[in-house]
Parts: structure tokens; sequence; C-alpha cells
């Protein structure tokens, strides 16, 4: 089946708000001929709106880096919830990325409630998974993965997981320069769209993007793109440099 590719930039905690917006007008500007793609740039929340802003109009969309797994409205201090992501004009939202899963205890139960409040809130949910070197080494990369996507998807109906994008990204992969193979990001692809087909039917898991994320750059990016399960990159260290994020975004030239 022919997915729509999707090429995502995190550009984590960097950039203030007028380095942002510098980034993103530069950066419309080289992709505005990529329709063979879609093109996300997720900033830091202080430059969502102006960032989105300047995006207006083109084949850009926003992202936010994170977000509440509360729908409501109320006493949870430094969350921002899907509407207000909607308001700051995203249209996606990463949730699980391994930053968080580590360094904010973000578990599988936390991952599961942001997808729903992204779902809820007609955001698309870029989902992350993806194993550590460790558990690489010790022959467990699936079985983590297996557990990620089997808890962080859990209850969700097929109709919500047609509307995900999952990332994967193997954290041993992340701004370290060592990429997963083609063969092997892959062999992980293939395996995470054989357990959505599992949990969600082979229609669906027919159709959901499944990304790469892990020291994605202008030059792998066409290889990793060649393997019939990768269907786009997430980019962190790369994003932040708007010529190399352009190439990776015209991988096809
Ligand atoms: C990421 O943080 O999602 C990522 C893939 O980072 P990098 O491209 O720098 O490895």
């Amino acid at each position: 089946m022919k997915r729509r590719p999707v090429i995502a930039g995190n550009l984590k905690m960097n950039r203030f708000v007028a380095e942002a917006v510098a980034l993103a007008t530069e950066f419309k500007q080289l992709v505005s001929n990529a329709t063979h793609c879609d093109v996300v740039v997720a900033p830091p929340f202080t430059a969502l709106r102006a960032v989105a802003d300047r995006l207006e109009g083109s084949n850009v969309r926003v992202g936010a880096q994170n977000i509440a797994r509360e729908m409501a409205q109320g006493a949870h201090t430094g969350e921002i919830s899907g509407d207000m992501l909607r308001e700051a004009g995203c249209s996606h939202a990463i949730v699980g990325h391994s930053e968080r899963r580590q360094m904010d205890c973000e578990t599988d139960a936390i991952v599961n409630s942001k997808v729903r409040a992204a779902i809820h809130f007609a955001l698309i949910p870029i989902v992350c998974v993806g194993e550590t070197l460790e558990e690489r080494e010790a022959g467990r990369a699936e079985e983590v993965v297996r557990t990620q996507l089997d808890r962080g998807l859990a209850e969700l109906t097929a109709e919500n997981v047609a509307r995900i994008i999952i990332a994967y990204e193997p954290v041993w992969a992340i701004g370290t320069g060592r990429t997963a193979t083609p063969l092997e990001a892959q062999s992980m692809h293939a395996f995470i769209r054989e357990r959505l087909g599992v949990g969600f039917g082979s229609e669906i898991s027919q159709a959901v993007r499944i990304l790469y994320g892990g020291s994605v750059k202008p030059d792998n990016i066409s290889e990793l793109m060649r393997e019939s399960d990768i269907d786009g990159a997430l980019v962190g260290g790369a994003s932040l440099g708007v010529s190399g994020f352009a190439r990776i975004v015209h991988y096809n030239a």
C-alpha cells in the first residue's frame, strides 16, 4: 500500500521565538514545492503561536513536543492541554519521546492517556517507541517495542489508530550520530506493522505511517526511505539547520 510520507522536525528545547520564526520563514520557502510528503515542525511551546502564524497558508504543519494527559482545564500546573495546543496552531503532538520517558518518568500508561488526549482534541499524535542499547543487546528490542505499543495504544479503537503516526526511535540512535541500518530499521518497522495488524486489523496496519528517528541526516534519509515499511522520519538535531532539514524533506530529489 502506498502511504503518504511524513517528515517531522523536533526542535526540542532549542530556539527562542524570533529564532524559531526565522527558521520557519526560511524553511517554508525551501520546502514549498514538496508535494510528495507531509511536513511538520515542532518548536518549543513558547514559539508555537508565532511559528504557526508564520507558516499559515504553507504546506508545513506545526506540532507540539508534548501534550497534557488531562483533557479538562484545571489545576495542572505546567501542563498544556490539547485544546490549548490547537488554539496555538498545532495539528500534531509528539507523545512518549524517549527523552520524556527517561527524564520525566513517562510511563506507557501516561503515554496512553496523552495519545487519547491528542485524539480527543483532533490532534495527530506522533507516538514514539524504541528500545535502549542494553535492551537491544539483550535481544529484547522487539519485546520492549511490543510492550510500548500494546500499552501505549491500549483500548484505542481501530478508527483512533488509523489517525496516529508511530515513530520508531531506537534510544541508542538518538543524538548519538549512530543510525540504525536501513535493514535494522525496516525489520522493526515491519514488526510494528505486524503488531498493529494483530491489534487493529491489517487494513489499519497497512495505512498507519511509521517514521524512523535517530540521527537522520541529509545523507542517510534516502536509503532509509527506500525501505518498504519506513514512511518518513522524525528528525531531531538535523532539523535545527534549515538547509539540511529541507534537504531531508527533499530526500527524493
Ligand atoms: C529525536 O530526538 O527524536 C531524534 C531523532 O533526534 P536525533 O535526530 O538528533 O537523533
